[in-house]
């Protein structure tokens, strides 16, 4: 029954339209006679069974339009414990070696790869080369190069690639977002971003320059980019950056440890930012309009995200971030919507590039000029 997914995949990768392909339930095509359920959802395998991808596992057990149907793994035992936990038929599970035979998987739309950031991008472009749908945690890749290869890869390929920018689909963080559209903060001056926790197992691979390709920026600073262009709306054209270090042994050489980093926008907007693995708890962001502000504390955290603005408390009820995510993900590549904050191939390369120069402005000591063109 691959009849459908191929055309629906097909559309995809065409200029047409497709609001409503998914909810013709009443309509018959010859071949077409799944269960409405079961054609609508988007039907997705997790690559990388660690902590964020049990996560996301747990939270699409509660989203209508995305399924998770299998799993790419280095680890058996996790591979049982999953299709026992999920019901995942034995032909959905791959490893690291084998899982290119996915294209011959009618059954798997999308993967989702939550995997160690360096591995992002080479497993990018086999999915995108198997004809699937990529799904990627962030940050994208490594550096912009990387970032450009996937966006082309998958361009070439007919397939999306989407960031898993969950805040993008918070409720009270697009709340923020629609105040300042409407201009309710007046104009925009100023953001803080502050994004931090203290790391702890020093054998992890996230201080491993190898595998996360940097240290606290690629983890946890870039919620501070991506928030300061999704809060003031615009994109920095200049950073300036330091960094500071206390622990050079578990912040080896090419391992940030804490770095400030200041950016500049159009029409003289400032943004000042923290990038910490050594503070606890450091989740906070603060907008600052000539009208009014917005301070969110939590700002990027698995939630309830909390805050208000000069106009009272934000009190959008709390959802299971992933659960969101994924439902707006399946809208995205199933029915051709939009996100009102991008989260496409070419949003997770802009932080790239940024991150790119700050590491830049921080070997320097100078202001140096973002180019996102
Ligand atoms: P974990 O270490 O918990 O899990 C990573 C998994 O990747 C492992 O369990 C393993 O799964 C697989 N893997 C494959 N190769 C390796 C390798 N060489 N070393 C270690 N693991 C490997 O990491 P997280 O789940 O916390 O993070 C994964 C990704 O998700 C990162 O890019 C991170 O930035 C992102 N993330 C995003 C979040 C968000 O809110 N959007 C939150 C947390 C993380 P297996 O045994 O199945 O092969």
């Amino acid at each position: 029954m691959k009849s459908r997914r191929n055309f629906l995949q097909k559309l995809t990768l065409s200029a047409v339209s497709l609001p409503l392909i998914p909810r013709f339930n009443s309509i018959s095509f010859s071949g077409w006679q799944k269960s409405a359920s079961q054609d609508t959802m988007l039907r997705v395998a997790i690559m990388g069974l660690g902590s964020y991808g049990t996560r996301v596992a747990e939270a699409m057990q509660d989203s209508k339009k995305a399924k998770l149907v299998g799993v790419i793994s280095g680890t058996p035992s996790k591979i049982s414990d999953w299709q026992k936990k999920y019901d995942i038929p034995p032909k959905n599970c791959y490893n690291y070696e084998n899982f290119d035979a996915i294209k011959d998987n009618p059954d798997i739309d999308a993967v989702y790869i939550i995997t160690p950031n360096a591995l992002h991008h080479p497993q990018t472009l086999r999915v995108a080369a198997a004809g699937k749908h990529v799904i990627c945690e962030k940050p994208m890749a490594l550096n912009a190069e990387q970032g450009r290869e996937m966006v082309e890869a998958c361009k070439q390929a007919g397939v999306k690639l989407l960031v898993g920018y969950r805040m993008h689909f918070e409720a009270n963080t697009l709340e923020v977002i629609r105040m300042r559209e409407a201009g309710e903060f007046g104009e925009i001056k100023f953001f803080q971003g502050l994004s931090g926790f203290k790391i702890g197992d020093p054998s992890q691979w996230r201080l491993n320059k190898e595998l996360a390709g940097g240290g606290a920026m690629m983890d946890i600073g870039i919620y501070s980019i991506n928030g300061a262009r999704y809060m003031i709306g615009k994109e920095p054209i200049w950073v300036t950056a330091q960094e500071t270090k206390t622990d050079p042994v578990k912040f080896k050489e090419g391992v940030d440890e804490t770095i400030l980093f200041q950016f500049g926008f159009p029409e003289g907007i400032v943004a000042s930012c923290l990038s910490t693995y050594s503070m606890g708890n450091l989740d906070r962001f603060f907008l600052n309009g000539t009208q009014g502000f917005a301070e969110m504390q939590p700002s990027t955290g698995y939630g309830p995200i909390k805050g208000k603005t000069h106009k009272g408390p934000l009190e959008n009820p709390h959802i299971t971030h992933q659960t969101v995510q994924m439902d707006r993900m399946a809208e995205i590549i199933l029915e051709g919507d939009t996100a009102k904050v991008p989260v496409d191939g070419e949003e997770g390369l802009k932080d790239l590039i940024i991150i790119d120069t700050i590491y830049k402005a921080v070997a320097s000591g100078r202001k140096e000029l973002i180019d996102l063109s």
